[in-house]
């Protein structure tokens, strides 16, 4: 979800890469579990997310529509993002103790949390939240905090997926066609989310091969037509 703010107003006004220190640590949370609650529709889920939760549970994406994942509008694109729940508006994954009932699956935007990205030229940086967590923090290596193998190849999937959203949403924008844009958004789905991923296999690859077939069967013909990426 793009947001136009000055960066200055929200973070500590440094970016830092995967090997930099931030202090980013809330040190296990002691009891609190505020960034899962209330979080209306701000934690997206991209396709590694989604990899990593059907095939870690092992159920179908359209399984959790039915009460974990639910689909919205963000910039144009239908995507998923975590169902808010009940009186206190709390992620369905959360259990009776505050704690995340699916910790060594929780999406990206959990584990970056209170950090955030920042996308520029192709490529992009983390900032530091200074208005979202309130916990006592210590510094740790940025790279530690996100807990994800294979850094390298995660930054080039994230990159892609920013950049693959931003192609549609540029598409959907200048074609200005109802129908274009209804069927953009469910080959987007399908192809990224419902269509189900092999759990033996190296996600990345699988990510690859389905980004090559959406850019030939969309967006390489929306970019002849609409010129190329402007943002
Ligand atoms: S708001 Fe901070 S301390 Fe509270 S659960 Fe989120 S990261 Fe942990
Ligand atoms: S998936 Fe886990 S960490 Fe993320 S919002 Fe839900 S309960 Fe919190």
């Amino acid at each position: 979800m793009r947001r136009n703010v000055d960066l200055s107003d929200i973070s500590d006004g440094k970016l830092y890469g995967d090997n930099d220190m931030v202090k980013a640590d809330c040190r296990g949370c002691a009891g609190c579990s505020d960034c899962c609650r209330g979080m209306g529709d701000t934690i997206l889920l991209d396709p590694y997310d989604v990899w990593r939760l059907t095939t870690g549970l092992g159920k179908a994406f359209a399984d959790f529509l039915d009460r974990e994942i639910e689909l919205g509008v963000a910039d144009g694109c239908i995507l998923p993002h975590m169902r808010m729940t009940g009186a206190r508006e709390s992620c369905a994954f959360l259990d009776g103790e505050g704690r995340c009932s699916v910790h060594a699956l929780r999406p990206g935007i959990c584990r970056l949390f209170p950090l955030g990205r920042y996308y520029e030229n192709g490529a992009f940086q983390y900032f530091l939240q200074t208005g979202e967590c309130s916990a006592s923090r210590s510094k740790i290596k940025v790279s530690r905090w996100i807990d994800t193998p294979d850094q390298r190849r995660y930054r080039e999937f994230v990159t892609a997926w920013h950049y693959l959203l931003i192609d549609a949403q540029n598409c959907m924008q200048k074609k200005q066609d109802d129908m274009f844009q209804k069927e953009l958004n469910m080959l987007l789905l399908k192809t990224f989310f419902l269509t189900p991923y092999d759990g033996k296999t190296d996600f990345y690859g699988q990510f690859e091969k389905r980004k090559e077939d959406f850019y030939a069967l969309t967006l390489g013909n929306c970019q002849k037509l609409c010129g190329d990426r402007d943002s």
